[in-house]
């Protein structure tokens, strides 16, 4: 890349290297990046609001302290800049969770994610659309429209973090932050062809991003490079006393990315690749990436994981289950839409649920308390979570032969807006990345060229076993290695 590269076209190192030698500084990047969001985002729609005045103010705080020779303290995302999925509290700007319910909540304090990145020296840019309440896996769900697959404009990105992978493609950010409950960081990846990390669950802290199932929930980066990937997660990951499921690491992701597979396990899973619903477009790169690892140096074991077909079911019991309750509190009184006019509690709360929750979030509550009910409950959600420990348990079996997996991200490349209009269609989208988050494990999505009959970007999913997140880093840096870095959207390329 040249440097004269917009500068949401550049990599981490790229703007460092830059900001440190002082050829630009962080106000121009700032600006240059709140410019080209400006010209190209209207048609795109990745962003539901900008927040051009924090990023002025954190570019400027920067520049001072580089003036002053201290830019090497300033952390490692210093400079560059971060936009986070809508979901995630940013002091005094909008969480919406593309979601009518919450069209004016304005964040009254920041989400330890997004303020790690802030401790790290981002420049906070903006936040991005998503599925409303992180429902869906298209962005067609969102209250406020949706957002535009940058590869193919008829195209959805995927989601429900659509707007933080389409935002990355177009090369408008470098990084961005997103949340996955079922695949929402590597199936919209997947769709746009980027780099998308969901980490081990525990490993980032979910304080102040708006829970949906809190069990499975977990925030990650996306990036165009598993570097730069790499960098984010050394940002975020960590311990913090107000989640209590987040865990004290310390790894820092970077060190073994030049390392190689030489010498690894690398897993294959026979009953995922004959999957009914694989597009063989998709089928074929993900073998193609299997054997240019082994072709690397990794050896391939085949493995099962018997239980995990029943993934998808246990898991539309468990996170309806877990959102029925979470959205419990967008009660019109102390959190969300307000119907005005009512002169009894009872038909507030009925006529402010009804408007303010769209048909996709309404469908996931109304079926949550059904299983909940007495009598329904034994029926469902408790095998569910007996599914959950078998799935757990076929992970840690396999986890026992290898260092990691690779399976299909998603079953097919981008699909047009309005071909999928039936929900349990719809809940498929998720069949390859839904019993990681059943298991806990790291996974993540790696671009692996494009499908030869649609032409759009395929995703492999490379998965860890818990709290090895650096495993999947490095055989994705090896994928990196052999299928360059992931590239900008051809019709947002610099000088195209
Ligand atoms: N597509 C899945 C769903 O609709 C996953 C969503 C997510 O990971 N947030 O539930």
């Amino acid at each position: 890349m040249t440097a004269a590269a917009p500068f949401g076209q550049m990599s981490i190192r790229q703007l460092q290297d830059g900001l440190q030698a002082k050829d630009f500084s962080c106000v121009e990047v700032a600006s240059s990046v709140l410019d080209a969001i400006e010209a190209k985002d209207e048609e795109l729609h990745a962003f539901l609001e900008v927040t051009a005045d924090q990023a002025r103010e954190a570019a400027r705080a920067l520049d001072a302290r580089i003036a002053e020779g201290a830019f090497a303290e300033a952390g490692p995302l210093a400079g560059i800049p971060v936009a986070y999925k809508d979901n995630m509290n940013l002091l005094g700007t909008h969480t919406t969770c593309s979601s009518a319910m919450l069209e004016n909540y304005v964040a009254p304090y920041t989400a330890t994610c997004v303020q790690r990145t802030l401790d790290a020296g981002a420049i906070p840019i903006g936040k991005l659309n998503m599925d409303e309440f992180a429902f869906g896996s298209s962005t067609e769900t969102s209250s406020f429209g949706p957002t535009l697959n940058p590869w193919d404009e008829e195209r959805v990105p995927g989601g429900s973090s659509g707007g933080s992978a389409a935002s990355v493609a177009a090369g408008l950010v470098p990084v961005t932050l997103g949340s996955d409950t079922g695949g929402s960081i590597r199936q919209p990846a997947s769709f746009c062809g980027v780099v998308g990390v969901k980490p081990t669950y525990g490993a980032v802290s979910r304080y102040g991003v708006v829970a949906f199932g809190s069990s499975l929930d977990q925030v990650g980066p996306f990036a165009r490079s598993v570097e730069d990937a790499a960098l984010a997660m050394n940002a975020l990951c960590g311990h913090d006393p107000l989640d209590c499921t987040s865990q004290p690491i310390t790894t820092d992701f970077t060190a073994n990315l030049d390392d190689g597979v030489k010498g690894m396990r690398v897993g294959t899973v026979p009953a995922f690749m004959e999957a009914q619903g694989l597009a063989a477009e998709v089928k074929a790169r993900v073998e193609e990436a299997a054997s240019k690892l082994e072709a690397a140096g990794a050896e391939l074991v085949e493995v099962e994981l018997p239980h995990a077909k029943a993934a998808i079911s246990a898991y539309y019991v468990l996170g309806p289950c877990e959102a029925f309750s979470n959205l419990a509190r967008f009660d019109s009184v102390r959190y969300g839409y307000c119907d005005p006019g009512h002169k009894d509690l009872g038909s507030q709360y009925e006529a402010s649920r009804a408007k303010g929750f769209g048909p996709e979030a309404r469908r996931r509550i109304m079926l949550g308390s059904y299983l909940l009910s007495a009598g329904v409950y034994e029926q469902y959600y408790y095998p569910a979570q007996q599914v959950r420990t078998l799935i757990t348990e076929d992970y840690t079996r396999a986890f026992e032969k290898v260092d990691c997996l690779i399976l299909p991200t998603a079953p097919r490349t981008a699909f047009k807006f309005g071909e999928i209009a039936d929900p349990t269609e719809m809940y498929l989208s998720d069949m390859f990345t839904i019993s990681i988050n059943i298991a806990g494990n790291g996974g993540m999505n790696m671009p692996v060229g494009t499908g030869v009959d649609s032409g759009l970007p395929v995703g492999a999913q490379i998965v860890s076993p818990a709290f090895k997140d650096e495993n999947m880093l490095r055989v994705a840096a090896e994928l990196e290695r052999i299928y360059g870095q992931a590239p900008v959207a051809p019709a947002f390329r610099a000088g195209e």
